[in-house]
């Protein structure tokens, strides 16, 4: 089930919000808590006979991530008042004490979710808890906070851990947490929480009910569901599954394309194997990190010494570049006719190495610009192109036409959200003839491409690499070609 963590200061706006996602959603859980002012006990007890969905009643103190600053004997005095209402759920926390509560809690019919959090790591007892509390005869919850990859993978063996509960929910928090939250079926999770765009998180990491339930379709998730990621260290910004997760859709491919915050390649490709993950992208830092564990390379990744794209072939796993031919989509044909001879490359990191061999590989000369000059030196040694210092563009940009670079591809991250606004080569003035490509897509009108369209300059944007290479991908993938429309 997918539950709406409802997290607004009055009922009111709860319920609007309920009503404008309960289409998405299976569950709502009411955060008593973060109402403000005095809590209007008659509303709460209200509130479930106002939605057709069940209700979660949960007043969580400030230890466990609430807002109830109030003491335990206030806390247990309104919760008990407001179970009174058509709660499906309440929700009491570990530590509580079993007392009175529990047994009105059970008169009125309402199943106890019994919690706890962690907001430091992942306790090494945690199963062990969970038993005991459902030896109670209540649904354990446990909300903990991987701090590394190889804590998120240990929250999937709740599945076979926790086998014989059979209504528990085991969810992990933060960045590293949020594929628990996606894969919640994978985990044997009852229900994953979401919350409402613009409202305060019930927990951190918390995604939207529309990416719950549209785009990655968290609650259709079976053993049968082919998975599909991409691995990054930051990732959440990542377009990726937006991308993959609608093309699986409209072919019908019962698959999913997860973001995975990942410190360890080795603890991933040790999960990938558990869980049985058929293939991802690679983003950075991990584009070199993968290659010790690919069993098979394609030229483009010899070459460059980068891998963006793996795939489980039969037994090993297989390593390709899409980047490499992303670039080189939207250009193609000025290089394959001689319209792009010559090209200047801003930046030396693991993109420009992509590009400048695509370009090496059709011919055209290559000067490297970087703020690192030892870097663009290292890549220009490699590639058979030259290097200069960031001061020799204004110089080239005076140079007469046919010394002046056909094409310019900005290839660093300057420019990019959350630094937008940001020009890494402001000493360069464009004429207006050069084909002008920035390999940043968010924002899609740099500050560069800006510029380089006010001089005239034909303008290549991220995003159609991003896409052409995503397109791609897919269908590496799933060996179809990416729907059109
Ligand atoms: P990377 O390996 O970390 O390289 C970063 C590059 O940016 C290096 O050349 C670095 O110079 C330079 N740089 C970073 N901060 C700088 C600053 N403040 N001033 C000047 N230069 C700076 O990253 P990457 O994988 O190459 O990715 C670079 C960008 O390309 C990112 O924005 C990424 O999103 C984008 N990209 C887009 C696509 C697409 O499909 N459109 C595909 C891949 C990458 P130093 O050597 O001096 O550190």
């Amino acid at each position: 089930m997918i539950c709406l963590t409802l997290t607004e200061k009055d009922i009111e706006n709860n319920l609007l919000q309920y009503q404008k996602y309960k289409k998405l959603i299976d569950v709502v859980e009411l955060r008593v808590d973060m109402l403000e002012g005095a809590i209007p006990v008659d509303s709460v007890i209200r509130f479930p006979e106002l939605c057709e969905k069940p209700v979660i009643l949960t007043c969580r103190k400030v230890k466990d991530g609430g807002k109830f600053s109030q003491g335990e004997r206030s806390r247990f005095n309104l919760l008990r008042k407001l179970i009174k209402g058509k709660f499906s759920y309440i929700d009491i926390e570990e530590d509580m004490g079993r007392n009175e509560l529990e047994i009105c809690v059970k008169q009125n019919g309402i199943a106890i979710i019994r919690s706890f959090h962690d907001f430091y790591g992942v306790p090494g007892d945690l199963f062990k808890r969970m038993h005991k509390i459902s030896q109670q005869g209540e649904i354990p919850k446990a909300a903990v906070t991987p701090k590394s990859f190889a804590d998120m993978a240990r929250i999937f063996e709740g599945e076979k851990e926790l086998r014989d509960i059979d209504k528990k929910i085991l969810l992990g928090m933060g960045d590293y947490g949020v594929p628990t939250r996606i894969l919640y079926k994978l985990t044997g999770s009852l229900l994953s929480f979401c919350s409402a765009p613009g409202s305060s998180q019930g927990a951190p990491g918390q995604i939207t009910p529309e990416l719950m339930k549209n785009l990655y379709k968290a609650d259709t998730i079976s053993n049968e569901t082919a998975i599909y990621g991409i691995i990054g260290n930051p990732i959440m910004h990542t377009a990726s599954p937006a991308i993959h997760n609608p093309g699986f859709h409209k072919l019908e491919i019962n698959a999913v394309y997860v973001p995975f915050l990942v410190d360890s390649v080795r603890s991933f490709f040790l999960f990938s194997e558990k869980i049985g993950i058929k293939g991802f992208s690679v983003t950075v830092p991990h584009k070199q990190n993968v290659l010790p564990y690919l069993g098979i390379i394609s030229n483009e990744v010899k070459q460059i010494g980068s891998c963006n794209t793996v795939v489980k072939t039969k037994k090993l796993w297989k390593g390709i570049n899409t980047d490499y031919y992303g670039f080189l989509h939207p250009i193609q044909e000025d290089l394959e006719t001689g319209n792009i001879k010559k090209a200047l490359v801003i930046g030396a990191g693991g993109a420009a190495r992509s590009v400048v061999w695509a370009l090496r590989n059709y011919g055209c000369s290559v000067l490297i610009v970087n703020r690192t000059l030892d870097s663009a030196v290292k890549l220009a040694v490699k590639t058979g192109s030259s290097a200069i210092e960031k001061s020799e563009l204004a110089v080239i940009s005076m140079e007469d036409s046919q010394n002046r670079p056909d094409l310019v591809v900005q290839t660093t991250s300057v420019g990019m959200e959350p630094n937008a606004g940001k020009d890494p080569a402001e000493e360069y003035t464009f004429s207006g003839d050069e084909i002008v490509y920035d390999l940043v897509y968010k924002p899609r009108m740099t500050r560069l491409i800006n510029r380089a369209s006010q001089a005239g300059c034909r303008i290549v944007y991220g995003y159609e690499m991003l896409y052409a290479q995503g397109l791609l991908q897919f269908k590496t993938f799933t060996g179809k070609e990416y729907p059109q429309g």
